[in-house]
C-alpha cells in the first residue's frame, strides 16, 4: 500500500514535538482516501486521521507539481498529460501517465529501474520491434506503454481492476492501438500456455517468488525476463526461486534499496 502511496501521490511527512509523525496525502480520490483511513485503522488503531478538502485551484496547482517529468535510460521520459508538449526532451519517447492511484507515474525507483533496463536493451539489440512482451502488475501501464512505443507489441494484466482502467486510458492517451497493447484483468494464469519474447513484473518479492514456475514457463527460451518491486535485501531470496526453476544467476540493478533482476543472456 504505501508503495502505491509514496509513487502516486503527494505526500508529505512531518515530524512533531510530541515525537509522533504526522502524514498529509494529497489525492484527487476521496474514496481513495477513504480506502486508506480504513487500511490505517486495521493496521495501526491507534493512528488518528482526517479528510479535508482544499479550494479547488491551490489543490490542483498543489498536487499536479510534484508530478515531474522523470527521464528512464537514454530512452524514455515519463510525464503527466499537462507536460505532454514540453519540448526539453529531445530525442526521448515520451509516456505520457495520468496520475490516479495506478502504480507507475515513473516516480518509483522499480518502475524507472524497468524502464532502464528496457532502455538498454533496446539499444543493444537485445530487443527488437515486432517482439512481443508480458506487462505483470502492469499498473498505469507504463512499461507495457513505453515497450509499445519502442515498436514492440504485447500484454498487460493486473490484479487490480482500478489500475486496468488507468492503463487503458493511458494507452489512448499515448496513441498505442489497442490490438498492439491488450489490457486486462487477472494474473499470470491467464496467458498459461503463450510464450513472450519480454516478460516485466515489476510486483513484489512475495508474488513474485510464488509465481516463479509459471513467470519463467512465460519467457521463451533466450528471451528476457526483468523482476522488480523487490528491495536488495530480498534480491537472494527472489533470486534462488528462479534458480529453482532453471535459470542461471541473474543481472542486479540496484537503485536505493531497490532491485531489479534481469535474465538477457
Ligand atoms: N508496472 C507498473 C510499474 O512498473 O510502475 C506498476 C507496478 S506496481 C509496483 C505492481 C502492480 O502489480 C500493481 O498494479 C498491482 O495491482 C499488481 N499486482 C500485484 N500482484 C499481482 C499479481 N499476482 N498479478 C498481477 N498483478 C499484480
Amino acid at each position: 500500500g504505501l508503495l502505491a502511496l509514496e509513487a502516486s501521490f503527494g505526500w508529505e511527512e512531518q515530524s512533531l514535538p510530541t515525537g509522533e509523525t504526522r502524514f498529509r496525502v494529497h489525492c484527487e480520490q476521496k474514496d481513495f482516501l477513504e480506502r486508506l483511513q480504513r487500511l490505517l485503522k486495521q493496521a495501526v488503531p491507534a493512528a488518528e486521521s482526517a479528510l479535508s478538502e482544499l479550494e479547488e485551484t491551490d489543490w490542483l496547482a498543489a498536487w499536479r507539481q510534484f508530478f515531474t517529468p522523470v527521464c528512464c535510460g537514454k530512452q524514455f521520459v515519463v510525464l503527466p498529460p499537462w507536460l505532454a508538449d514540453t519540448p526539453d526532451f529531445p530525442g526521448r519517447t515520451p509516456i505520457l501517465i495520468e496520475p490516479k492511484s495506478a502504480f507507475g507515474t515513473g516516480h518509483h525507483a522499480t518502475t524507472a529501474l524497468c524502464l532502464r533496463v528496457v532502455s538498454d536493451l533496446l539499444e543493444a539489440g537485445r530487443l527488437q520491434a515486432g517482439q512481443h512482451f508480458l506487462d505483470l502488475g502492469t499498473g498505469s501501464g507504463v512499461l507495457g506503454i513505453g515497450c509499445c512505443k519502442s515498436g514492440l507489441t504485447g500484454e498487460g494484466l493486473d490484479i487490480d481492476p482500478l489500475a486496468v482502467d488507468n492503463a487503458l486510458e493511458n494507452r489512448v492517451l499515448n496513441a498505442v492501438a489497442p490490438e498492439n497493447f491488450t489490457v486486462a484483468e487477472g494474473s499470470i494464469g491467464a496467458v498459461a500456455g503463450k510464450r513472450f519474447d519480454l516478460v516485466l513484473a515489476n510486483i513484489l518479492a512475495r508474488p513474485l517468488t510464488e509465481m516463479a514456475a509459471d513467470i519463467v514457463r512465460a519467457c521463451r527460451p533466450g528471451g528476457c525476463l526483468v523482476l522488480s518491486g523487490l528491495l536488495e535485501i530480498q534480491a537472494d531470496g527472489v533470486a534462488a526461486a528462479y534458480r529453482a526453476q532453471g535459470l542461471p544467476e541473474p543481472r542486479r540493478i540496484i537503485d536505493g534499496e531497490w532491485a531489479a533482476l534481469v535474465w538477457d543472456s
